[in-house]
């Protein structure tokens, strides 16, 4: 580590080696490189006294330079007793300068909003365990955010309100379960959107993870333990507010057990076993304020057993699955039905069992650490519409918003709003598609308003979604 040199330093004396580097001839790389920099010099990273002041540095591994004076108050300290080893790494530099008397720092006022942000956060009421909320009201709140799934919202509702009266309760007569859930549901259909809200809505903390990230420990990837140091982070490393958070786990569909392998599966089944002992509850050792526990940072107990666990993936192909065991049951006897019953069926996702999902690749032990198992569905045209418009933070309340900030009214009528439901429908992704949709549409009109400030009204028509027309623009005069 080097610092600018005081202008007086270079012109009056040169260090010694630099002399001496100078008048040699045939020099390596590296000193042309010094040589170069000579501008620069190295500074004790302990006291923070340059070279020319501290005098001679020693080298360390990490680029770490110490002054001849930093290392023997180091030796010192170690020899006298009133340090163990280890805790030198902790020592703060400022207390080998200073002979063990730590000055005062300075207090550095905070920004305003800082400030208030920190107010919030003290002000926040942790989550109530006596006083919960009930499922009705639960789904209620949740109403207000997320469009349809209406067996999903109960299910979740009940589920979340039984999991916090578990945790409540200390009776240790009847032990209750834990009611960890497997949620199923194509992409778009709001799955992290129903967690996220519920954390939200019950203030406690959420980590999301994806399982495809996830390895067998040892392996290149993050181990399964690393998604509760993401919860300690959410929060603020309070572990006891943290030991009843949320943990959503995406894509479990990914780890699935591979067919037809003979290598170690290090990324499916294993990563399945390796979640168990998290799901079902243990005590496990995380590092704070990393995800990787070969960090030199300290690490800090976390029991699982108050912690819910919510699993989500999308599950492609396992209607095929659900499909073909319908028909065998159905098609043997009287009364069979037609073989083609089920393929039209949107709510075939609802009839899944926990074989189904065994013969998707889950295994067993993990299937039964999730008692609760229920599918989102796809959302038809009415409700894209609805999403576009209906939630508290609705992506068309959001543009309203912000044109409104600029004075100009902003109006998508009925024939807009279908012709981008009808456009998101095509992608297939659900609700996902109607954010990028609706990006693209805007971005001109977005460019082109705040040009002219006598502009009032904007209209978004169905011809200007579908790319033949344009939309109508008024102006403020011929507005009443
Ligand atoms: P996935 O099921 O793939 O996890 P997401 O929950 O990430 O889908 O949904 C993407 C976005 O779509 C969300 O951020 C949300 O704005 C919107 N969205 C999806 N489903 C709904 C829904 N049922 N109600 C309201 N908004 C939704």
């Amino acid at each position: 580590m080097r610092i600018r040199k005081a202008k007086k330093m270079d012109e009056e004396k040169k260090l010694p080696e630099e002399n001496t580097a100078e008048k040699t001839t045939g020099q390596t790389a590296e000193e042309k490189q010094e040589k170069k920099d000579s501008a620069y010099e190295e500074y004790c990273q302990l006291c923070r006294r340059p070279a020319s002041i501290a005098g001679k540095m020693m080298h360390m591994p990490n680029n770490l330079c110490i002054c001849n004076d930093c290392l023997q108050k180091t030796f010192d300290s170690i020899n006298s007793g009133n340090v163990p080893y280890m805790e030198m790494f902790t020592l703060d530099p400022a207390m080998l300068r200073f002979g063990g008397e730590l000055p005062k720092m300075p207090k550095v006022k905070k920004k305003a909003k800082e400030a208030e942000k920190t107010q919030e956060k003290e002000e926040k009421p942790a989550l109530d365990l006596k006083n919960l909320k009930a499922p009705h009201k639960i789904k209620a709140e949740l109403d207000e955010y997320v469009i349809g799934q209406e067996h999903a919202k109960k299910v979740v509702s009940v589920a979340v309100y039984n999991h916090y009266k578990r945790v409540a309760d200390k009776d240790a007569t009847i032990e209750l379960e834990k009611s960890n859930m497997l949620m199923l549901g194509p992409t778009g259909s709001g799955k992290t959107y129903l967690v996220k809200t519920l954390a939200r809505l019950l203030n406690v903390p959420l980590a999301i993870t994806d399982a495809t990230s996830l390895t067998e420990a040892g392996y290149i990837g993050d181990d399964v333990e690393s998604v509760l140091s993401k919860l300690l982070a959410a929060a603020d490393n309070d572990v006891e507010r943290a030991e009843h958070g949320i943990i959503f786990i995406d894509e479990i569909d990914k780890i699935a057990k591979k067919r037809n392998t003979n290598s170690r599966d290090v990324s499916g089944e294993s990563v399945q076993q390796g979640l168990l002992k998290l799901l079902e509850g243990s005590e496990v050792e995380v590092p704070v304020g990393a995800t990787n526990k070969n960090a030199m940072v300290p690490m800090t107990a976390i029991n699982t057993k108050d912690i819910l666990f919510i699993c989500g993936g999308a599950f492609p192909d396992l209607d095929k699955i659900i499909k073909k065991r319908l028909n065998k049951t159905a098609t043997i006897g009287f009364g069979s039905e037609l073989r083609d019953k089920y393929d039209e069926d949107k709510k075939l996702l609802e009839k899944v069992t926990v074989e189904d999902l065994r013969e998707y690749g889950m295994i067993p032990e993990f299937l039964g650490r999730l008692p609760v198992v229920f599918a989102l569905q796809g959302l038809d045209k009415e409700q894209l519409i609805q999403v576009l418009q209906e939630p508290k933070n609705a992506i068309l309340k959001q543009y309203e918003h912000l044109l409104a900030l600029d004075e100009v009214k902003l109006i998508f009528d009925d024939d807009a709003l279908e012709a981008i439901a009808e456009r998101a429908m095509e992608k297939d992704t659900g609700a996902r598609a109607l954010r990028a949709i609706l990006e693209e549409i805007m971005l001109d009109i977005m460019y082109e308003i705040p040009k002219d400030e006598n502009i009032g009204r904007v209209t978004i028509t169905g011809d200007y979604v579908r790319g033949c027309g344009g939309p109508v623009i008024e102006m403020r005069g011929s507005l009443k």
